[in-house]
């Protein structure tokens, strides 16, 4: 599915967070966003598969691309790793969190390992690992591990995208293999696709599934609607594993990005997660949109 780097951008740059109180972290994604425009280049270059060779692997549930060849070079990563920790260095003014970890993460060796882990593992095993590191706070880490590669993976989504998915039936990207930040309705009769939080390939899934645990009892899953939100925006929520996804319907507008917009709705996971539903994926930048529950109480007795 087509997309492109100046239709994200416009995206991020137009409209507003959809809660005053949540408005620096989109602020925050607008700053990061210039240095995932461009992403690292593989230390090795990036062999694509060809035609015959990605329908097979689609076919058999290999995903086109294995992570891991994305590594870029060591002082590269490092450079890019220094301008995500100065954007976010920005956006917490007065957090020692920002300084001690920083230190940790400017050893090339040891942020080049972070990200080779990520590459190689997945997030969870980084989550682990990083838990063996007093100096890192976890949160921090990963998010200047997953910001310093985004672009990369974002560019092998370009790379790939005349790529034809439609075999691949799978919850999780067919490029990268990683998880749907958000989902969409398109086409005629409103054809289900997901989006990856990854490189934001879109791609085809079954319309009554949950892309997280593949549940597919319709008496598990469920939707909702939030009062005064947008008519084209629904939560899509799995009695399941309790994860959920946000959903646009994008049939009148066929351009937009449901994973920018994904940024601007915290409302919606504040929504979710107020009725017991965690996120099954993080947005574009990494992040799990987690809320301080008695931070925000206040403000929403105050919104009634
Ligand atoms: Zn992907
Ligand atoms: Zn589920």
């Amino acid at each position: 599915m087509a997309k492109s780097a100046a239709g994200i951008k416009e995206a991020l740059f137009s409209g507003s967070m959809d809660m005053e109180e949540m408005k620096e972290s989109l602020d925050l994604y607008r700053d990061l966003f210039p240095l995932s425009e461009r992403g690292l280049k593989p230390k090795n270059k990036l062999r694509p598969p060809g035609k015959e060779e990605a329908a097979m692997r689609l076919r058999e549930g290999f995903t086109l691309l294995e992570p891991e060849d994305l590594m870029p070079a060591e002082n590269a990563l490092h450079k890019k790793a220094g301008e995500v920790l100065a954007v976010l260095q920005q956006h917490s003014e007065g957090k020692g969190a920002v300084a001690g970890s920083s230190d940790t993460l400017k050893d090339k060796k040891l942020l080049a390992q972070l990200v080779r882990i990520y590459l190689e593992d997945g997030e969870e095993k980084l989550r682990e690992d990083i838990g063996t590191y007093p100096s890192l706070n976890p949160e921090l880490a990963l998010f200047v591990v997953f910001n310093a590669v985004k672009g990369s993976f974002r560019d092998a989504g370009t790379i790939l995208e005349d790529i034809d998915t439609q075999a691949w039936e799978h919850g999780l990207c067919p490029v990268c293999g990683g998880a749907p930040a958000v989902a969409c309705l398109e086409g005629e009769g409103g054809k289900r696709y997901l989006v990856c939080h990854r490189c934001e390939t879109r791609w085809r899934y079954a319309r009554v599934m949950c892309p997280y645990c593949g549940n597919n009892d319709h008496d598990n899953l469920g939707f909702f609607t939030v009062e005064g939100g947008q008519d084209t925006l629904r939560v899509d929520f799995c009695n399941s594993c309790k994860g959920y996804i946000k959903t646009w319907d994008i049939r009148e507008r066929e351009n937009s990005h449901p994973e920018v917009e994904d940024l601007k709705t915290a409302r919606y996971d504040l929504a979710a997660e107020g009725e017991g539903y965690r996120r099954g994926a993080p947005n574009i930048f990494g992040v799990w949109v987690g809320f301080d529950l008695e931070d925000l109480e206040e403000q929403e007795e105050g919104d009634r």
